[in-house]
């Protein structure tokens, strides 16, 4: 099997290139030829001697993924990708355009075992992780498809990115590299459903990523409802492991909150839901559902202000993100509801 070279770190190319018989500085021209040039190909990597670009077509490719579907019907702009991966799993990634962004929201697992009752990602349970260099290669496909840089990155697709935690870093680690993709590290969001040892480790471990928890509810009955892994992490030791990070990073906390409803929006939780945002230095984003699992539906716009005016005043910032993706099934952890039946 082809040593995929999408997701290798800078040592990683340079240990590469000496496997292979080359000197170092090889590894770090291929590197460059990957995340700065975005070369889809081994041809276009001209600096290197035809005899290397010959060894490297034998024995290398620069990502796997493979693209099944792309819908660009969103009128926001937003589009979808669905791609394969060399074993016949199926992910999904959302390129979401919004000046001057251009956000790319992508998936960490293929499925996902934490089993969120408003989620069609869940559905499909877990079919495997994904290593760092599937993780990257969406970004390079998509940023080759666009033809544009992309601004800002979210780990909000198919997959809890804590249950994945290494190769998520180790991508992370690649898309911020001023020596390659160069996105901001401020600009990057790792969305946690709130696995309180992993949000420990990663305050420990002191990125510079912006960390998001999906909260979804003020009360932990209902949470565990909502969300079951809530009963192995309670909302007690959620909240502590956040305030924990808040306090280590010195970086301040993004809780979302998807409003689904008849089910969480009522005045009773906005005001349980602005105590506990009042507790910690934090930020708010309101989630509209997108509507995806029969169970759930989504407020009416009315519903949504009104529980946004009953937040205030909030000393956190407040924003309703009304899903850029909703024409084409794309939001926080909605992803593969209409494709399920392709994904094995
Ligand atoms: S919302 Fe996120 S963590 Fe929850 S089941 Fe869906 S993909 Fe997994």
């Amino acid at each position: 099997m082809k040593e995929n070279l999408v997701g290798l770190t800078l040592a990683q190319c340079a240990h590469y290139a000496e496997g292979i018989g080359e000197k170092k500085y090889r590894g770090r021209q291929i590197y460059k030829w990957i995340y700065e040039k975005h070369a889809a190909a081994f041809a276009e990597m001209t600096d290197l001697p035809a005899a290397l670009r010959e060894k490297l077509e034998q024995t290398a490719e620069l990502g796997n993924l493979t693209l099944v579907e792309k819908d660009e019907r969103s009128p926001s702009g937003s589009v979808k990708y669905l791609f394969r991966l060399h074993d016949g799993y199926h992910i999904e990634s959302v390129f979401i355009p919004d000046s001057p962004r251009r956000t790319l929201c992508i998936s960490s697992q293929a499925g996902c075992a934490v089993n969120c009752r408003f989620c069609a990602t869940a559905r499909l349970g877990l079919k495997r992780n994904l290593t760092a260099g599937e993780i990257v290669d969406q970004v390079l496909r998509i940023m080759r498809d666009v033809n544009d840089q992309i601004t800002n990155i979210v780990f909000m697709g198919m997959g809890e990115p804590f249950l994945n935690y290494d190769p998520v870093i180790q991508a992370a680690n690649i898309l911020s590299d001023d020596n390659g993709l160069a996105i901001g590290a401020r600009r990057m969001v790792i969305s946690t459903c709130g696995l309180s040892d992993q949000i420990r480790r990663y305050a420990d471990e002191g990125h510079k990523f912006r960390l998001a928890v999906s909260l979804n509810s003020p009360f932990q009955e209902e949470r565990e409802r909502i969300m079951p892994i809530a009963r192995k992490w309670p909302l007690d030791s959620l909240l502590d492991a956040i305030h924990y990070y808040a306090i280590k990073s010195r970086k301040i906390p993004t809780f979302e909150y998807v409003l689904l409803a008849g089910i969480n929006d009522t005045r009773i939780h906005a005001e349980a839901l602005k105590k506990l945002v009042k507790s910690m230095p934090s930020k708010l984003n309101l989630i509209p559902y997108n509507p995806t699992v029969a169970q759930f539906s989504r407020p009416t716009e009315e519903r949504v202000n009104e529980f946004a005016q009953w937040l205030l005043p909030l000393n956190a910032g407040l924003s309703v993100r009304w899903s850029k993706g909703y024409e084409v099934n794309a939001a926080c952890g909605q992803l593969a509801g209409k494709q399920s039946e392709w994904i094995r």
